[in-house]
């Protein structure tokens, strides 16, 4: 159950060195979870200290993506986070049972995002990734009133409708004052597991064309392969689990680059 915040500690405010990425998408299935949880278990391989805040309400899925499925412990009326494969890990999965039915309304998505923010003992983070819900919202805004230096990093697939929306995103979080950090092109090519064709299932181009629009870099493209998927259906991060992936070296490029 969430508390009331008032009070709430921001511990990723304007003299934090935590550098915070919310990672955002026009519309769900593009692979914005995967991509986080797998961007921060790499960041977390380069030695970093990582923390992931999943702060999509409506279809969370870090707590599958990472393998963890428990409450989180309380210590001094602050949530610790879960650890795991060398990240900590919030999410509002943990904290509600499995097909508990939520209606989030902004200013509940408001209070939540605050205190997951405020109410967890983060401890010294250097990246904290933000995994939020598909599509506009208050979100956006509440992050920059308890984040001010959030960056936003926008996935989406080659296509085209993927692209558009996720370009609407990425000027509503630019208009609210969030700066862009760059693109992710997720589902680029299909890479054949026995024959290794790539064949570009879902089109080609999106990724290019959305950070060109928005004037921001595409800092990677990662193809459509089986262990991406297969991993997170089993909850091992293919960055631990098939760390030799088209996908996952991308993964890790891309995360060298942030
Ligand atoms: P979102 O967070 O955007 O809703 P998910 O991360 O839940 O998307 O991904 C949607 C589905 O696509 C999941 O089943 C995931 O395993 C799969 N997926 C995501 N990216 C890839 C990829 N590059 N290759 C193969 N499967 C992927």
């Amino acid at each position: 159950r969430l508390r009331g915040g008032r009070g709430s500690r921001h511990p990723f405010g304007r003299e934090s060195s935590t550098l915070v990425y919310a990672v955002g998408s026009g519309k769900g299935g593009v692979g914005k979870s995967t991509v986080t949880a797998n961007l921060a278990v790499a960041l977390a391989r380069q030695g970093k200290r990582v923390g992931v805040l999943d702060a999509d309400v409506w279809g969370w899925s870090i707590p599958q993506l990472f393998g963890v499925r428990r409450p989180p412990v309380a210590l001094k009326g602050l949530m610790l986070p879960l650890p795991a494969h060398g990240v900590v890990l919030m999410s509002v999965g943990f904290l509600l049972e499995h097909d508990e039915p939520v209606v989030w309304r902004g200013p509940m998505l408001h209070k939540a995002i605050e205190q997951f923010l405020g109410d967890v003992h983060w401890g010294e983070l250097d990246v904290l990734l933000i995994d939020l819900p598909p599509g506009t919202g208050d979100v956006a805004l509440t992050l920059l009133e308890l984040v001010p230096d959030a960056q936003l990093l926008v996935v989406t697939t080659p296509q085209p409708a993927a692209q558009h929306v996720a370009a609407r995103v990425a000027r509503m979080a630019r208009d609210a004052g969030m700066p862009v950090a760059g693109v992710i092109e997720n589902m680029s090519t299909h890479v054949c597991s026995s024959c290794d064709a790539h064949t570009p299932l879902f089109g080609a181009g999106g990724g290019e064309r959305l950070a060109a629009d928005i004037e921001t870099a595409l800092l990677g493209q990662i193809p459509l392969d089986l262990p991406l998927r297969s991993s997170g259906d089993l909850g091992v991060p293919a960055m631990v689990a098939s760390p030799d992936a088209a996908s996952v070296v991308e993964v890790g490029r891309i995360a060298a680059r942030l």
